[in-house]
């Protein structure tokens, strides 16, 4: 049985009556372990995933690492890269469906998932996304960065906190809220000096192209931030939407400061 000390702060939670699944009869005893169906919450390449403890191991659903991390792969490549790394699903019980169901894990329409261990997910993430591991940077790091898109705005991209293409990684240095890269570039700041620029085709994926390191960096920055860039890259489609550019500004969060 694995044994992960960080995930077992839950334990306390009696989850040890419910003597309906087949898991219960195989429960393990003792101090610190894992309790049947115990529903729990793990990190994953800094993303949160539920977790359920099925025959005394903590699994994590295959269905919501499939549409979080690995998002950017199709159902077949995700099956086709977990049958060669020989990961086996184990198919969830309904009330142990429903369970995840609860915890957020899955939407309602889901009738079936398999669960697979930390260790398997954390092959199979790796597999995927291992060449796209954030290049090392200094602990807390963060590149400093603005776009001229409406009015404008500047802020802290903060690479350990980009985990996927949607992650707030951004910190507004204007009003301090996070910000995926996508949305970022749709939030601007009015200030006396900043002039208003007419975005030409700015879209939601087209954040790599508008956002730029503030100051001139050294090469070794610079490279970072190219590695940066190119990372949630794989699975986007270029796609250009001259007759939505105009529709989407009209809605840019722009803030007066004071
Ligand atoms: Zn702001």
């Amino acid at each position: 049985m694995e044994s992960m000390p960080g995930q077992l702060r839950d334990a306390g939670r009696d989850a040890s009556s419910s003597p309906s699944s087949k898991q219960d009869a195989q429960g393990f005893s003792g101090p610190g372990s894992l309790k049947p169906n115990q529903v729990s919450e793990t990190s994953l390449y800094g993303v949160p995933i539920v977790s359920l403890v099925i025959d005394g191991k903590e699994r994590l659903c295959l269905a919501q690492i499939s549409n979080t991390l690995l998002k950017n792969y199709s159902y077949n490549e995700i099956h086709n890269r977990r049958v060669a790394l020989g990961i086996t699903c184990v198919q969830c019980t309904p009330v142990q469906l429903e369970l995840l169901r609860r915890a957020g894990a899955m939407p309602i329409s889901s009738r079936r998932c398999g669960m697979i261990t930390k260790r398997e997910a954390e092959r199979l993430c790796k597999s995927f996304l291992g060449a796209h591991t954030p290049p090392k940077l200094p602990e807390n790091f963060a590149f400093d960065v603005c776009h001229d898109c409406a009015w404008g705005c500047r802020g802290s991209f903060i690479p350990a906190r980009y985990n996927s293409s949607r992650a707030k990684c951004i910190k507004c240095s204007f009003c301090n809220m996070y910000f995926s890269p996508n949305k970022f570039i749709f939030h601007s700041h009015r200030t006396t000096e900043s002039k208003y620029l007419q975005p030409d085709a700015a879209n939601f994926n087209s954040w790599r192209r508008h956002l730029k390191l503030t100051d001139t960096q050294s090469d070794d920055i610079n490279h970072a931030w190219e590695d940066v860039k190119a990372m949630f890259n794989g699975g986007s489609r270029k796609r250009t939407l001259p007759m939505s550019t105009v529709t989407v500004f009209i809605y840019i969060d722009v803030h007066v400061s004071p």
